[in-house]
């Protein structure tokens, strides 16, 4: 529909004028970091100041980063046969120690005979992170996030997330993956849009599912060659 056209069009304007100031904050950044850890070094700096300072620049960088990738996600970088299998194993590592220290657990499941897929790898490393971070920010009171590979009819890999988190009310499922919608009081509100536009480059899509107090279950769906 129109509006849809309006919606998109904004946003690549909003994503060519986000590429330009990320990149223009990065240098700058870079210079700060190393004159910060420089001050450390020396012992000249080393007070609690100086913790907040490096955590603010590591949020500035996050949130940078989050914006490049908005900024030409479409653009599918490399295409390589990749493994899906050590690909969410190696992240569920990465996140694995972070989910310990709130009683979460992250099981996988996966089918066998799931063929290599042509992806960008770095993307999706950033998907599947995305969605576990998400479904672990969701879950305060331990539980288990499951994450599930299956080939499903015809020629599609389905990938499923399912957490017990505090869920996601009925009215604010169409705002998921809107440019700075999040509920979270640091939260960017960026994460499931650079997620989407992901799969979308990968010619993939993306369903969620929610029930409050019951959990969320994000569905990515992927296309075999
Ligand atoms: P952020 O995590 O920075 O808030 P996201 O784009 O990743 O931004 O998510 C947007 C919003 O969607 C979150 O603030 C949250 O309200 C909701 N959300 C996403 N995933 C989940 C989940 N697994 N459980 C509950 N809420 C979720
Ligand atoms: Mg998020």
């Amino acid at each position: 529909t129109d509006e849809m056209l309006r919606k998109s069009e904004k946003l690549s304007v909003v994503g060519q004028l986000a590429a330009g100031v990320a990149h223009e904050i990065r240098n700058p950044l870079t210079s700060l970091k190393g004159f910060l850890q420089l001050l450390n070094s020396k012992n000249l700096g080393h007070n609690k100041y100086f913790d907040i300072m490096q955590a603010e620049i590591e949020r500035i960088n996050f949130i940078v980063n989050e914006f490049m990738i908005v900024s030409n996600p479409q653009v599918v970088r490399s295409q390589e046969e990749k493994n899906l299998e050590s690909i969410l194993e190696n992240i569920v590592l990465l996140l694995g120690a972070q989910a310990n220290l709130i009683n979460v657990q992250i099981a996988t499941e996966f089918e066998s005979d799931i063929p290599l897929i042509k992806c960008d790898e770095n993307q999706l490393k950033q998907v599947f992170i995305n969605i576990l971070k998400n479904a672990l920010e969701a879950m305060d009171s331990g539980g288990v996030i499951l994450i599930q590979v299956k080939n499903i009819q015809p020629n599609k890999i389905l990938i499923r997330f399912i957490d017990q988190g505090i869920g996601i009310p009925e009215e604010q499922i169409p705002k998921l993956g809107e440019p700075f919608h999040s509920t979270k009081e640091y939260g960017t509100g960026l994460g499931l849009m650079v997620t989407n536009k992901i799969i979308e480059g990968h010619r993939g899509s993306m369903s969620i599912k929610s029930k409050v107090n019951q959990g969320t279950t994000v569905d990515i769906i992927l296309p075999i060659e």
